[in-house]
């Protein structure tokens, strides 16, 4: 397995200082040895979505390289709590075991507060676990696979525009219109049974020293990050209204002030209680994670954070709001922040090139199932992949991935959005949990719903 020891504490960014004496997953080819290769597939992203495409395609045989903007291991802005959906499928990739190995914390109770009155729900066992410990993993059972792995590593493609690709059904032919709109370089690459992909070094690159490498297939895994879509054609990506930003900062146990509300409040001592506090400018979820680390995720309104001026002044205001005495320590720590969190990208799929994960699209995270729908789109795309690759016919699988895009937003997200819409209106939240608390059987539909 190709890891080693990482001692390098010189480039600490957010979130990174966590991560100090972690495992590296080391790069297992050059971008110069990468460019020489006739790749099947490759992905452009190492997180949950991109990784388990990878891993499934591997398994069919596919020639896979794993492009990742970061050194791993990395943190990222997320809760990180798997629901039962979620640990299902990375029981299928293999991995659950090791996640297990790695001190995974086991959460059996919602702690959820919209204002002062507390109301605990049992959950399905959901496990919390830094994105550090499960995307290194994964990126390392990929590797042992049979995935190439070329991490610190930006990827970009040139893609059509949507004008193009919002039709129906897309010809692998355009006319001479699409040809002036296209442009003749992608219009080339479709012909000769290829997509291109760019790609230069994360820190430092230079345009002279971008690389041009080929795939049949290219797999965007990027996140709620646009960039692998930013080339010279545009695609496009609507941003909700009023939509939130994502937050989030880890506490070590070691780090927690004397008369910390998470060690002196009771509530706060079972420490197999996912904690969500709610206030009409965002919601703070806090759970104790491996490592002995506490996980603070966050989703905030933007002009909630312009006003405080600060984001640990804005978490300060919603602990403040649910009746506990915020904790000094997190001013003093590094925050990391995503955009916008309500988003849909259009389309989700061109002949060639598929979005998975959050590239497809993204709701705000109250009900954290944001993982297992990226595990779950991984597990999609890949036999659409392997298809069309095997039958060399790009535009039926295409057509059928946007229509399991409109399908998962439609059903699956339904629940997240209307729990998300409940979470900004004070009153009606604060009567829907109390019908949860009268009505078990609703409580309990809902939870099961929003797991799955
Ligand atoms: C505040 C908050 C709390 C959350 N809590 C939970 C939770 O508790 N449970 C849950 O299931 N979900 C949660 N989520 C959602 C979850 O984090 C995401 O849905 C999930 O990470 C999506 O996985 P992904 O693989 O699509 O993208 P990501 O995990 O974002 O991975 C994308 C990867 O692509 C890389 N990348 C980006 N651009 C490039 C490029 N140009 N070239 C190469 N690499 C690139 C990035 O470095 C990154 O590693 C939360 C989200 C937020 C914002």
């Amino acid at each position: 397995m190709a890891s080693q020891l990482s001692t390098d504490s010189k480039m600490i960014s957010p979130g990174d200082e966590v991560l100090i004496g972690a495992r590296e997953v080391a790069a297992t080819i050059t971008a110069a040895d990468a460019e020489r290769v006739a790749w099947d597939l490759i992905v452009v992203g190492a997180g949950i979505a991109g990784s388990t495409t990878a891993i499934l395609a591997a398994r069919e045989g596919l020639r896979v390289l794993l492009i990742e903007a970061k050194r791993f291991p990395r943190e990222k802005v997320c809760g990180g709590c798997l629901n039962p959906r979620a640990i299902d499928y990375l029981k299928r990739l293999g991995v659950a075991d090791e996640l297990q190995r790695q001190g995974s914390v086991v959460l059996r109770q919602l702690h959820v507060q919209f204002g002062r009155a507390p109301h605990c729900w049992p959950i399905p066992n959901l496990w919390s676990v830094r994105r550090s410990t499960v995307d290194s993993i994964l990126v390392q059972k990929a590797i042992e696979s049979g995935v190439q792995f070329l991490p610190e590593t930006v990827g970009l493609l040139p893609l059509p525009s949507r004008d193009l690709t919002s039709r129906d059904s897309y010809s692998a032919k355009p006319s001479a219109t699409d040809d002036a709109r296209v442009g003749n370089g992608f219009r080339s690459q479709l012909e000769q049974g290829s997509v291109e992909v760019q790609i230069r070094p994360a820190v430092g690159g230079q345009r002279s020293s971008s690389r041009r490498l080929v795939a049949k297939v290219a797999v965007v895994a990027s996140g709620l990050n646009r960039s692998p879509l930013g080339g010279t054609l545009q695609w496009s990506s609507s941003v909700a209204q009023g939509s939130r930003i994502g937050v989030q900062c880890m506490l070590h146990e070691s780090e927690l002030s004397e008369d910390s509300f998470l060690t002196q409040s009771p509530m706060f001592l079972d420490q197999q209680s996912l904690h969500m506090l709610v206030a009409p400018n965002g919601y703070v979820g806090l759970c104790k994670t491996d490592g002995g680390y506490y996980d603070i995720a966050a989703a905030l309104d933007p002009e909630a954070v312009h006003g405080k001026n600060s984001i640990p002044a804005t978490i300060d205001s919603i602990i403040d709001y649910c009746g506990y005495r915020p904790d000094s320590v997190w001013h003093t720590k590094p925050w990391m922040t995503t955009p916008h969190l309500t988003r849909a990208s259009d389309p989700v799929a061109v002949p060639r090139v598929f979005l998975v994960g959050d590239s497809i699209g993204y709701i705000e995270p109250f009900t954290g199932e944001g993982m297992s729908w990226a595990l779950a789109s991984g597990f999609a795309v890949v036999p659409l992949i392997a298809e069309a690759i095997r039958c060399n016919s790009y535009e039926d699988s295409s057509s059928k991935w946007n229509q399991w895009a409109i399908q998962q937003r439609r059903f699956s997200q339904s629940v997240c959005r209307w729990v998300a819409k409940q979470a900004r209106m004070p009153r009606r939240a604060q009567w829907v949990l109390r019908v949860c608390d009268w009505f078990p059987p609703i409580r309990n539909w809902i939870v099961r719903k929003a797991t799955q």
